[in-house]
């Protein structure tokens, strides 16, 4: 398979600068956040970013909902989960205002921006994954990732960076905060 099978994941330089600066904040543990956006044949466009709360900083909690092979190995760390609360609150938001879950992002501190095989276990089909990596605290190298028709792996997908979009009026603000 070629990596022109993947449609472009279109993102504005802000957006990507709200991914890092969220990803250095969280450093030594992983961000997450839901891109939100517009789909058509050719492209998958970026309206917004959502940054998120890694529900692992919260481990009892955590656990009930997506338990750990080996929690004394796995953390926030190392591990990210968005609270299905939270996605549900954002997904019903987006879809009140005709966007859809165009996938999600993460960090990796001190991680190469490659998924793990964890982040393919739980991943969505078609949803782009972007990753970014955070090098003693620096946000350094991203990608973005899609899971393979028959789930085996992942597959690299084209980022395209795109001109600010400027919001009109009565828009959203193209980053928003869940928690701080
Ligand atoms: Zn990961």
């Amino acid at each position: 398979m070629q990596l022109t099978d993947h449609m472009p994941l279109l993102i504005a330089h802000d957006q990507l600068e709200a991914i890092r600066q969220h990803a250095a904040r969280e450093y030594p543990s992983e961000c997450c956040g839901v891109l939100l956006g517009l789909a058509d044949g050719s492209a998958k466009r970026v309206r917004e970013v959502v940054a998120l709360r890694n529900l692992r900083h919260d481990a009892a909690r955590a656990q009930e909902f997506l338990p750990l092979a080996d929690p004394w190995q796995e953390s926030e760390r190392n591990r990210y989960l968005i609270d299905p609360g939270d996605l549900l609150k954002v997904e019903k938001d987006a879809r009140q205002r005709g966007l859809e879950v165009l996938g999600y992002y993460h960090s990796h501190p001190d991680h190469p921006a490659r998924p793990s095989e964890y982040d393919r276990e739980y991943a969505w089909p078609w949803c782009s994954y972007v990753i970014i990596n955070v090098a003693e605290g620096r946000p350094g190298d991203y990608a973005s990732w899609v899971l393979a028709s028959d789930r085996s792996r992942f597959e690299p997908e084209p980022i395209e960076l795109t001109e600010n979009h400027r919001p009109e009026k009565g828009e959203p603000k193209e980053t928003r905060w869940l928690y701080r």
